[in-house]
């Protein structure tokens, strides 16, 4: 920045960065409150399989409304959570709310589906992570085997010596490994051979104007090629319209999530979802059933 020749581009600049600073501070000095405060609750997004629209799993993602901030997503604030270690205990609520509420429909005898709960790489590498684990599943009575962890590409940055080890003890447990926003993080692909995986979700980078966009369309099956050979399920992520679903149906990609079937929702209208079904309109339907 050259403060000499533009003045007031300086003072326009470093304005700017003050918000931004003051925003983040903000926010920080609010998060050390908010989970005693008690303004975290959780959306659930249904993961769907295209043809049939069962819902075989879902994801909890996080919501904070706080009263001076208003709503704040998490693409925002978790970053900030990291930085200032309150991820930790955040990450600990998200799991066992999550747990409890997953726990609560299969007690009322609605369809068995597998839970996806986002994991951040600073709880990887916490020392208590899977004490933590351990203890929730324990509480909540949740059965293991029910359960995935999506993790990003990036957790190679924060040491994939200890995070491999963590990560095959709980699928010795019989959790589940979803990598997260697949193709767009820090990574080799090596990790695809080191690391458990079960599943991975194509991030939506690559499902947008899918069926539209022929270089979209070749890489989405190329991704879902390496996971076949690798043994891995797809998830394509933010599927929004009926052309991105045809041409994830057509590469023959495992399941879908997406606003095309559903938002995210809550605890209460999830097990409405469960009981009643999705049906949305495609004429996918009509290829397999009763054929
Ligand atoms: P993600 O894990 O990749 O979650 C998917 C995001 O895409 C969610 O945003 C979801 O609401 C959004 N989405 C789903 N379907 C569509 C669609 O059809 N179109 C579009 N445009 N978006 C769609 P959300 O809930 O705002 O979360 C953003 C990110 O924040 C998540 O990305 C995840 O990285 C992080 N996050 C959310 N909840 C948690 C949490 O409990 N713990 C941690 N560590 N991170 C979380
Ligand atoms: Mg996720
Ligand atoms: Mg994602
Ligand atoms: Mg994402």
């Amino acid at each position: 920045l050259d403060k000499q020749r533009e003045g007031s581009h300086y003072r326009f600049y470093s304005k700017e960065i003050d918000t931004r600073i003051f925003r983040k501070l903000e926010i920080k000095n609010q998060l050390e409150f908010a989970l005693g405060r008690d303004e975290f609750t959780l959306s659930y997004q249904p993961q769907v399989i295209a043809k049939t629209q069962q819902i075989v799993g879902v994801e909890a993602l996080i919501r904070w409304k706080n009263n001076k901030l208003g709503l704040i997503t998490p693409t925002e604030f978790i970053p900030i959570a990291e930085e200032a270690g309150i991820i930790i205990p955040i990450g600990e609520w998200v799991l066992e709310t999550a747990c409890r509420d997953a726990k609560t429909w299969f007690n009322k005898g609605l369809p068995q589906l597998r839970l996806s709960v986002n994991i951040s790489p600073i709880q990887l590498i916490h020392d208590q992570f899977e004490e933590m684990v351990n203890r929730v599943l324990k509480q909540t009575g949740f059965p293991p085997e029910n359960l995935e962890l999506e993790i990003t590409e990036n957790v190679g940055l924060y040491g994939l010596d200890k995070s491999l080890t963590t990560l095959q003890r709980l699928r010795a447990m019989g959790i589940g490994l979803a990598i997260d926003d697949f193709g767009t993080g820090y990574s080799s692909l090596s990790y695809l051979v080191d690391l458990p995986i079960d599943t991975i979700k194509i991030d939506r980078v690559f499902v947008q104007n899918l069926n539209t966009n022929s270089k979209l369309m070749t890489l989405a099956e190329a991704i879902i090629k390496i996971s076949k050979v690798m043994n891995f399920q797809t998830i394509g992520e933010g599927v929004e319209t009926l052309e991105e679903l045809k041409g994830l149906d057509t590469l023959e990609c495992d399941q879908i999530q997406g606003y095309f079937f559903s938002k995210p929702v809550s605890t209460e209208i999830m097990a409405e979802l469960l009981k009643n079904g999705i049906s949305v309109e495609t004429d996918l339907r009509n290829e397999d059933i009763g054929a």
